[in-house]
């Protein structure tokens, strides 16, 4: 039992140790690559059709997407990442997905979704569960090379404190359960042992990452969730993943439809200390028609709200500055502005800041133009209440 607990110590403080690491790297690598993506964008938007040059920056282009998906689950498994639950239906988002996962599974492999029916809903961030959920489907295709069939299934599960007591990290009560079970290569004892550890993979090299399930764990984790596996070797693998039932009087967040009509004529603060960003934050929303600001960091930031005679309609805030946190500063700008509505941008959770709720307006580093664009529009249509 001692010897147990020692090991079971001893994993969590590595986990902990490549956690931090992770979310360090992270930082600078989603400034990096907001850049890289961001300019390769700008760059194809104003290449015509055929130019010959599209093709080796569609190549830029793709592979910055990449990195971005691999800081993203990075940042998931070590927990930094900024996350923004809200309640949600798993059947709804299962169905709204399903397309994305055919395309990744391809003609092969056959994805069979059996709702559960009354589903509750639960407490997490969407895009985190997408992340989850598109793991374990890859996971299953991967295990079934010559094509197949993966289930996924979701109903509502009562846990006893019997069951509780079984199994350690799962505590009774409510819960949504998902399944995720394919027919494919199985796993053997020593695989089970080893699945949920950062860069533990079988795949052959270029491959796996290895991150993908530790990310589904820190994120299944994170919702207060507990996940269970089966497997055999030639028959296959059940992945059954857990989460709390929602408490009452949540508000349902529904998919928010892309912005159409991205543009605009406000002034916006845009309060960011790394200058490549800073830039093209400026360039694509004078392009989309607003009147920027640019400040270094807070403290400039604060100075050219003072000094701005007509209204300050956005302010778009790096959340981690050297002088003061975004959080602060859009406090600051708000006593003298409190028309100002607050769009937070950052590349990870510093502590405390990891849950910034879903009233407050958050987009992720690395993001796309588009992304930017329509979440300004967004945050700047938005009913001012909500976005205290
Ligand atoms: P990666 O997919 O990059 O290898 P993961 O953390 O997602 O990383 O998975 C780790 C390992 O777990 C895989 O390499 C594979 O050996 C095993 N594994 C995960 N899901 C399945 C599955 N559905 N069937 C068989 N083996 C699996």
């Amino acid at each position: 039992e001692r010897k147990r607990m020692e090991e079971q110590f001893l994993q969590a403080q590595k986990m902990e140790a490549v956690g931090r690491l992770a979310g360090g790297v992270a930082h600078d690598f989603n400034n990096l690559l907001t850049v890289i993506n961001g300019y390769s964008e700008l760059l194809l938007g104003s290449l015509p059709p055929g130019a010959p040059a599209r093709a080796d920056l569609e190549e830029i282009f793709n592979a910055g997407k990449r990195a971005a998906s691999l800081t993203r689950q990075l940042l998931a498994f070590s927990r930094k990442q900024v996350t923004q639950p809200a309640s949600i239906d798993l059947n709804v988002l299962v169905s709204s997905l399903r397309k994305m996962l055919e395309r990744l599974v391809g003609e092969d492999v056959k994805i069979a979704f059996a709702p559960g029916a009354d589903l509750d809903l639960v407490m997490a961030d969407p895009g985190q569960i997408e992340q989850v959920i598109v793991n374990l489907v890859v996971n299953a295709r991967d295990a079934m090379p010559r094509g197949g069939k993966i289930a996924i299934e979701t109903g509502n599960a009562l846990l006893d404190e019997a069951y509780a007591a079984l199994h350690p990290d799962m505590n009774p009560g409510a819960h949504v359960r998902l399944t995720v079970a394919d027919a494919g290569v199985g796993m053997t004892d020593e695989v089970k042992a080893h699945l949920f550890e950062p860069f533990f993979t079988t795949k052959e090299k270029g491959k796996g990452t290895g991150l993908g399930l530790s990310t589904v764990h820190g994120i299944v984790k994170h919702a207060g969730g507990a996940i269970e596996v089966e497997s055999e070797v030639g028959r296959g693998t059940r992945f059954r993943i857990y989460i709390p039932r929602a408490g009452s009087g949540g508000q349902v967040v529904a998919p928010v439809p892309p912005v159409r009509n991205s543009k605009g004529t406000e002034t916006i603060l845009v309060a960011e200390d790394q200058e490549t960003v800073r830039r093209l934050a400026k360039v694509v929303l004078e392009a989309a028609g607003y009147r920027v600001l640019m400040a270094a960091d807070g403290t400039e930031a604060l100075r050219l709200a003072e000094s701005h005679e007509g209204p300050i309609h956005l302010l778009l805030t790096d959340m981690v500055m050297r002088s003061m946190s975004g959080a602060e500063l859009a406090k600051l700008v708000r006593r003298e502005h409190p028309e100002t509505r607050v769009l937070f941008i950052s590349g990870y959770a510093e502590r405390g800041l990891e849950e910034i709720g879903a009233a407050a307006a958050f987009l992720q580093k690395p993001f796309t133009l588009e992304g930017l664009r329509g979440k300004v529009r967004e945050v700047l249509d938005a009913p001012m209440g909500g976005l205290s």
